[in-house]
């Protein structure tokens, strides 16, 4: 199996480069919790976020909610598609294109489409493959949960971090 996620820069180039010399090279499938929904992803997932915000919390019902940032042309689902709610922005009026998914039947998170058929970002703990590494930064940790220690040594930012926006371009355009 190839190595998915790491720590160091060469490798992230690696899986740029092996997205870059043929896409569909790298492959996910994922699924909600009752395994009706199924999905897939061809292509890397190389910007991973634990995301802090109070909504994400809330959402997700844990401290922080982990998401995969991946172009909409690489996601697909496989099957349970009639299943798949969306969900309208309650906590973010400024952007009304970001709409959290999840399956009706099951309740299962699933994802954040970001914008309409270019990105979104997947629960990354619904994916069936285990994640190696911990690529994730930490994000929004001005309103973590006060009794959550993140690792020091892990990259951390009490907002979005300054160039979140440039790489979410990229990741549309890869
Ligand atoms: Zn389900
Ligand atoms: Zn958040």
């Amino acid at each position: 199996m190839k190595r998915l996620l790491s720590l160091t820069e060469h490798d992230k180039d690696s899986i740029k480069n092996a997205s870059e010399s043929g896409k569909g090279a790298i492959m996910y499938t994922g699924s909600c919790y009752c395994g009706q929904v199924k999905y897939r992803i061809n292509g890397p997932i190389d910007y991973v976020v634990h995301c802090h915000c109070k909504p994400c919390r809330k959402v997700a019902g844990a401290a922080y909610y982990s998401a995969g940032f991946i172009a909409h042309s690489s996601f697909e689902i496989t099957s349970g598609e009639g299943l798949v709610k969306t969900q309208k922005n309650i906590w973010n009026q400024q952007n009304p294109n970001v709409k959290r998914f999840y399956c009706g039947e099951c309740g299962g998170r699933l994802g954040v489409h970001i914008s309409q058929d270019q990105l979104l970002n997947i629960a990354i703990n619904t994916l069936d493959q285990e994640l190696e590494y911990d690529i994730g930064i930490h994000i929004n940790t001005e309103s973590k949960a006060p009794w959550l220690e993140i690792p020091e040594n892990s990259e951390q930012y009490r907002q979005f971090p300054p160039d979140m926006a440039e790489q979410l371009q990229r990741i549309v355009h890869q």
